[in-house]
């Protein structure tokens, strides 16, 4: 694709990458196929083609953008199939994250969107706070009926979007997990050393996940350290623009991880939630243009693994045949498009004595998307109930995912037991049987 950036403009390291991606796009249009909003709404600007135009010629022109190209900006849901589609390489994260950066910078949002925004960015990253969100939502959630029904809009309204707040919200909230700075020795001869992310929204919804990764890895002479002051990594605020507070918290997990590296030794990073995992991947390149934390970023991108990567590297111990059990395997687009992790997960669950299968269109994204089925609350649910019918079809007794938005927004639209894929496999090494009850959801 041709670029028209003034030599003034390339300067800028951003629009310089932007120049690139833009530049490798040949307008072939073979992401349109795999784009969920195109597939379900059919307009060229809901599909990765089209958002590259809007995207060239908002930072071309360098003007704030239009509410029309907001709009179609904010439906991509950030999931990457267009990236695993592309035959040119076409690094359409990058440019979208660009994007909407440029977005909430320059285009001033209706009051009550910029409430909610900032609402979202300020209580899901700080688990006490959203865990005190989620009980209030709960005691709120048989009031939703009460707020007005508006009729469907290109954008939705507040009302919608509280409404699809409060139906995520789970009916009970788990105990806590283990606090920070807890350390787990491993069990019989020590193999390794790893930090476990904590994850914000996961140590609030279902703290069992790192509890069934904390158990699986110690049983398998893996010492499991939660370091301490670590925070959100930064993927929430980074898909809503706001890279200043994003790339914040991502100095602040460098500088303690660093830490943990120098002092107790790491051997990777592990992570639970694949949504994370695809930022702290990206530390190294969101922190490129930073002189003093450039090099740091990079040395914890290389650590962060997800978990089942680790996992492929250590022989685990199967203790009991799981045969009977037939799991559909949900690939999170973090997972699959943003890690590019699709057969592992799978490998794991079949060694260990799981019956796995395949979900139709598995490569359509369930509709979660960080906030994206907040603040898209219609396409969200349409994707989910998409997402239902092709899982039904392969009738499982489970549904395994690697990341807990997809875990709350498929156990939202399904009675069939949600589950992490660590839980099974600590399950079929030794560990105790899931609770079967989605992330402690319904
Ligand atoms: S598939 Fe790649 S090269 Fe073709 S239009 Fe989409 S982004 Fe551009
Ligand atoms: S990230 Fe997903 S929704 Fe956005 S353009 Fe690509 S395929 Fe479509």
């Amino acid at each position: 694709m041709k670029t028209e950036f003034s030599l003034a403009q390339l300067a800028d390291p951003d629009i310089a990458e932007a120049d690139k991606i833009l530049r490798a796009c040949v307008h072939c249009g073979f992401c349109t196929a795999t784009c969920p909003t195109y597939v379900l709404l059919g307009d060229e600007l809901d599909s990765p083609r089209g958002r590259i135009y809007l995207i060239k010629e908002m930072l071309e022109k360098d003007k704030p953008p239009t509410a029309e190209v907001v709009k179609h900006i904010d439906r991509c849901l950030s999931c990457l199939a267009c990236m695993t589609t592309c035959p040119s390489g076409v690094n359409y994260m990058h440019l979208v994250d660009q994007a909407r950066v440029r977005i909430e910078r320059d285009y001033s949002r209706p009051l009550t969107e910029r409430a909610l925004r900032a609402i979202l960015a300020f209580v899901l990253p700080r688990p006490k706070l959203f865990r005190a969100s989620m009980i209030m939502a709960r005691l709120g959630r048989p009031f939703a009926g009460l707020l007005p029904t508006p009729k469907t809009a290109a954008t939705p309204g507040l009302s919608r979007r509280i409404k699809a707040m409060l139906a995520l919200a789970p009916k009970r909230l788990p105990a806590p997990g283990p606090s920070d700075g807890s350390v787990f020795p491993a069990v019989g001869e020590k193999r390794g050393r790893v930090a476990l992310l904590q994850g914000c929204a996961q140590q609030v919804l279902a703290p069992r996940i790192n509890q069934a990764a904390i158990s699986l890895l110690t049983r398998h002479g893996i010492e499991v350290v939660l370091v301490k002051d670590e925070q959100c990594c930064g993927a929430l605020t980074h898909h809503l623009g706001q890279d200043g507070d994003a790339l914040a918290r991502a100095r602040g997990n460098i500088t303690v991880w660093k830490k943990e590296v120098e002092q107790g030794g790491l051997d990777a990073i592990l992570i639970t939630a694949s949504g994370c995992g695809t930022v702290i991947k990206d530390y190294g390149f969101m922190l490129r243009e930073d002189r003093d934390f450039a090099e740091g970023a990079a040395q914890i991108s290389a650590l962060a693994k997800d978990i089942t990567e680790f996992l492929s590297g250590i022989a685990l111990a199967p203790s009991s045949q799981k045969g009977d059990v037939t799991v559909a395997y949900h690939s999170a687009c973090s997972l699959q498009h943003g890690q590019k992790i699709t057969g592992l997960p799978k490998e794991l669950l079949s060694k260990n004595g799981f019956v796995v299968k395949d979900v139709p269109e598995s490569h359509l994204c369930c509709g979660s998307a960080g906030t994206y089925n907040i603040l898209q609350p219609d396409i969200a649910s349409r994707l989910r109930d998409r997402k239902i019918a092709n899982i039904a079809t392969v009738k499982p007794d489970m549904i395994a995912a690697g990341n807990i938005g997809c875990m709350v927004q498929i156990a939202g639209g399904t009675s069939v037991p949600v589950v992490h894929t660590i839980e099974l496999l600590d399950w079929a090494t030794g560990g105790p049987k899931p609770g079967l009850t989605g992330p402690g959801l319904n």
